[in-house]
C-alpha cells in the first residue's frame, strides 16, 4: 500500500487528511491543503464529490492564532480551487 493510499484510507475512515503535495497545493499560496470529509457514499464508502470540505492549511480556521499578523486571509475564488477539486477527485478515485 502506498502512502497515498493509507492517506486516502484515513480520508475514508477518519473524515480528514492533510493532501500529499503531488496531489494538489494551494493555489493561494502554495500551501498543503487540508481535506475533510463530511458526506459518504451509502454503497462504495467513498466520500462524495459533494461531501468533500477543501481548505489550505495555512488558511485553516482550526489552526489555533498564532498572534502574528500573517496575511494568509484565502478568499478561494471558484475558478482557482475548481482544478484543485478535480485533483482530489481523481485521486480519491484513483485509490
Ligand atoms: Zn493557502
Amino acid at each position: 500500500m502506498t502512502d497515498y493510499a493509507e492517506n486516502a484510507e484515513e480520508l475514508f475512515g477518519g473524515g480528514e487528511c492533510v493532501l500529499p503535495r503531488n496531489v494538489a497545493i494551494c493555489p493561494e499560496c502554495g500551501g498543503e491543503i487540508h481535506v475533510d470529509c463530511v458526506e459518504w457514499d451509502a454503497v462504495s464508502g467513498k466520500p462524495t464529490q459533494a461531501g468533500l470540505d477543501i481548505a489550505c492549511l495555512a488558511d485553516d480556521a482550526t489552526e489555533p492564532w498564532s498572534g502574528e499578523d500573517n496575511d494568509v486571509s484565502h478568499i478561494y475564488l471558484q475558478g482557482a480551487w475548481q482544478p484543485v477539486r478535480d485533483a482530489i477527485w481523481q485521486w480519491i478515485n484513483q485509490v
